[in-house]
């Protein structure tokens, strides 16, 4: 772990909670969907140049699937970084640690790295891939399918995937933004795993998910971190398809060995994702500025394998 980072993440917070903000959420319980929704709606009316808030769609039971995009570029073409949660409805530690990075995003939005991160890139948060699931604690939507193996991937023609409308949602997220990095996050296990998941062949970018995979995992105290086909084979998941079809840099991140944790955890595993999360976009910066140098002038540098 990042010991300087979260002892600075600490003191945010607690500035924060001390600042009197009625909206901070508390990570001590579960949020209903009700109350999701009205946080999410409420950091764009509350933060208008920072927050926009976007419904997506609907979920074939009616709820509602949304994202908020955190960014201070003004530009078209931003490059976007996607965190989603709940692929697996009963995994809510996932849905409450996309919410935790909200708001520490918002919070931290004119300190050090965040601010950094938030002129260079547009951050774009799903709490709720699969809000069927979620309501009904189950991991497969409300008809028995995995969101999470009905992706295309190499393996997987396109005319046999997105059958689900959560998965066509996250497609065509894909399609409209210049997303270059991604985070998936599930729970049931700790771990970082990285494409691909249907095949032992290692990526022609392994090194670069090395690099990001043991970052995160390191940030996060977690031995585990390996091509997800190595923890165990699947099809037609999530990054597999990001990465096959956009080049996207996606992880699979594993919060919590429980897939919903008791309450009495759940703060500090919210906590832990979100710096982890810190530490995604960190590596992140540092491989894209390899390819773009002109991009680097005014950073600070950043050696991530020293701060290790
Ligand atoms: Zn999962």
């Amino acid at each position: 772990m990042y010991p300087i980072l979260s002892v600075i993440l600490r003191v945010c917070i607690v500035l924060e909670l001390c600042s009197g903000t009625a909206w901070a959420l508390q990570f001590q319980r579960y949020h209903s969907q009700e109350e999701i929704a009205a946080f999410l709606r409420e950091q764009a009316q509350l933060y208008p140049e920072l927050v926009r808030f976007q419904v997506l769609g609907r979920s074939p039971q009616g709820r509602e699937i949304a994202i908020v995009s955190v960014t201070k570029s003004e530009a078209a073409d931003v490059p976007a970084i996607y965190f989603n949660g709940t692929h697996h409805g009963n995994e809510k530690a996932s849905t409450e640690a996309i919410l935790g990075l909200i708001q520490n995003l918002v919070q931290n939005r004119d300190r050090g790295d965040t601010d950094r991160f938030l002129r260079r890139y547009k951050i774009i948060l799903q709490p709720l891939v699969n809000p069927d699931g979620h309501a009904l604690n189950s991991r497969t939507d409300a008809h028995g399918a995995d969101p999470n193996r009905d992706y295309a991937s190499p393996s997987k023609p396109e005319s046999e995937a997105f059958r689900l409308v959560e998965t066509r949602l996250v497609r065509d997220l894909l399609n409209r933004e210049n997303v270059v990095a991604s985070a998936a996050f599930h729970a049931g296990l700790e771990a970082v795993l990285w494409p691909w998941c249907h095949t032992p062949t290692l990526s022609r970018d392994e090194p670069q998910f090395k690099i990001l995979g043991e970052a995160v995992a390191r940030t996060m105290n977690m031995p585990k971190y390996t091509q997800s086909f190595f923890d165990y084979q699947t099809e037609g998941e999530f990054i597999d398809y990001a990465y096959m079809r956009f080049g996207i840099y996606a992880l699979t991140l594993e919060v919590a060995l429980e897939p919903s944790p008791r309450e009495d955890q759940l703060e500090n595993v919210v906590d832990r994702a979100v710096l982890g999360s810190m530490s995604f976009l960190q590596a992140i910066e540092q491989l894209t500025l390899k390819f773009n140098k002109s991009a680097a002038l005014n950073v600070r540098p950043l050696d991530l394998r020293a701060a290790l």
